[in-house]
């Protein structure tokens, strides 16, 4: 645990966050400044930086998560597209410095963004959360 990582607190329990899904290796929780409804974050539990000092196994779960939280976005809200996108130190945009893989649903014709620009608000989060939440159960994995 790095004790200024957010996400690290997060992880934690030191921080709020809207969880969605979480198992040994990673955590997924709905990100505060969604770029579209249903916007993911799903990081390993371990604190690693970046890709260039990530335990592969990690993002091998990180993966098969992918898989199983983009049938809980399609049948949640609909989504038509599915972005899955993971940056990598400043210079690619990487904003906040413990791994993590966006999982953003997209409609067509909206423009792909990567970041929001509003928070959204915590009832909005607990509400979608309730509904990503009842339909993994529905979903294998
Ligand atoms: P990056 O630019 O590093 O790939 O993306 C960082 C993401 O983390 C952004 O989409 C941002 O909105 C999100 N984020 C930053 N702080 C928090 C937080 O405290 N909680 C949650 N759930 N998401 C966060
Ligand atoms: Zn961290």
């Amino acid at each position: 645990m790095s004790e200024d990582c957010i996400f690290c607190r997060i992880i934690a329990g030191q921080a709020p966050s809207e969880r969605i899904y979480e198992d040994a290796r990673v955590f997924a929780m709905l990100d505060i400044m969604p770029a579209a409804e249903g916007h993911l974050l799903i990081v390993p539990k371990r604190h690693c930086a970046d890709i260039f000092d990530a335990d592969p196994e990690d993002i091998a779960q990180i993966g098969r998560v992918s898989v199983t939280l983009a049938k809980a976005l399609e049948r949640t809200l609909g989504a038509e597209g599915l972005g899955v996108y993971q940056l990598n130190r400043a210079a690619a945009g990487q904003t906040v410095f413990h791994y993590h893989t966006h999982l953003i649903p997209r409609w067509a014709g909206a423009e792909p963004r990567l970041h929001g620009r509003e928070r959204a608000s915590g009832e909005a989060l607990a509400a979608l959360g309730a509904r990503l939440r009842e339909a993994l159960t529905g979903i294998a994995h």
